[in-house]
């Protein structure tokens, strides 16, 4: 694989056990990609890379964000939308209300709007690590929204 994707990955408090044992599953997939979390989600899966690690080994490289509910959601929509990711694992919790849920909402929104691969729950992210597109080639379109902010407000 010669493509290098920069994968977020982000789980809430109920759904974090799962993204854990997905990423452990994965983790020769992940390995040369850049993975870019929320804090609590970007803490275990730190933790997680260094007992899977082979001596002297780097990757994948793991950037920490703020914890969701401190911005850290908002962050990662603002990488999004300057383009900087690739794909969004993001298994968010179906059951309970979030203190940050507007912020939730919103890196959801992004990402749709964006035209970023998403995976909300474990079977659609095993479809999309082992999609062949992540070997590169594969072009995103995104809406041209240029006439959006051109147009004539007054
Ligand atoms: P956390 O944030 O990884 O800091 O728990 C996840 C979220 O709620 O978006």
């Amino acid at each position: 694989m010669n493509t290098i994707n920069t994968i977020a990955l982000v789980a809430h408090d109920n759904r974090k056990k799962d993204l854990m044992e997905w990423v452990d599953w994965n983790f020769q997939i992940l390995l040369p990609h850049h993975l870019v979390c929320t804090g609590t989600t970007g803490k275990l899966i730190k933790e997680l890379m260094e007992e899977k690690r082979q001596a002297g080994e780097e990757r994948p490289q793991v950037t920490r964000l703020k914890s969701g509910p401190l911005g850290g959601d908002q962050q990662l929509g603002a990488l999004i939308a300057e383009g900087k990711v690739d794909m969004l694992i993001f298994f968010w919790d179906p059951m309970e209300p979030q203190p940050h849920d507007v912020d939730v909402k919103a890196l959801l929104r992004i990402a749709v709007l964006c035209n970023i691969p998403t995976a909300s729950n474990r079977s659609s992210a095993d479809f999309l690590i082992s999609s062949p597109l992540l070997e590169g080639g594969y072009e995103r379109k995104v809406i041209d929204h240029s006439n959006y902010t051109e147009r004539k407000i007054f």
